[in-house]
């Protein structure tokens, strides 16, 4: 039974991939509001195993990834967290990341939730077209981030979200440096930042 109180509609799936070396409050908001516009009833945070447009530089470990993922989601009733990818052996790639989903959830309606630097990406994706056959693709509004490729005729969605001007890069510049994270991340991040002693040694 959905959201919307009818048994018998298609289940509403939103998917927001990403490295989330840490996640941080802007991509909660991120997910919040497209959960919000798009009447999901539920959003599906992937964390990636090796992501392909990273290969050239340090990831943290996937576990810590996950958890830290699992933490800051835990309290809304309509976040979870996937393993498809960290379980996938190799690189990531998102078709691979969709393929997986829909065979989970053969019936749902599918929301790929993406900020508006990864849409600049999008046409170099591989199997760009049989993504957009999986799944809506709904960009969202990144302060510092134009969309400015071109995208495919009515194929993305463009989402105006309350800005946060917070990117994983600078959490970690920060926890480097001794310098405040709390607030950019949820709580239990912080904490799990300094039990672990991630981003010391960058
Ligand atoms: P990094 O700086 O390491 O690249 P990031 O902050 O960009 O990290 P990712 O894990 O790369 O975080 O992002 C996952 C998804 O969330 C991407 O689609 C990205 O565009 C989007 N996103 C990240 N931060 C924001 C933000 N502040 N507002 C809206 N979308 C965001
Ligand atoms: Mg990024």
């Amino acid at each position: 039974r959905s959201a919307r109180g009818n048994w018998h509609e298609r289940s509403r799936i939103g998917i927001m991939g990403g490295t989330f070396d840490p996640i941080h409050n802007g991509h909660l908001v991120a997910a919040s509001e497209v959960a919000w516009v798009y009447d999901l009833d539920e959003v599906i945070f992937v964390p990636t195993g090796r992501p392909v447009f990273k290969l050239d530089k340090h990831v943290t470990n996937a576990e810590d990834r996950y958890l830290m993922t699992v933490i800051a989601t835990a309290s809304n009733p309509k976040f979870t967290v996937s393993r498809v990818d960290i379980d996938r052996p190799g690189v990531t790639y998102t078709i691979d990341t969709l393929r997986d989903l829909r065979a989970l959830y053969p019936d749902a309606d599918l929301f790929f939730i993406t900020g508006a630097d990864a849409v600049a990406e999008i046409m170099q994706w591989k199997d760009v077209e049989q993504m957009f056959d999986i799944a809506h693709f709904v960009a969202v509004t990144r302060p510092g981030y134009a969309a400015s490729n071109p995208l495919p005729e009515g194929k993305v969605d463009m989402l105006e979200i309350p800005a946060l001007a917070i990117s994983s890069t600078d959490v970690r510049r920060r926890a480097t440096h001794g310098e405040p994270v709390w607030y950019l991340v949820p709580d239990g991040v912080v904490q799990y930042i300094g039990k672990h002693g991630l981003y010391h040694a960058l």
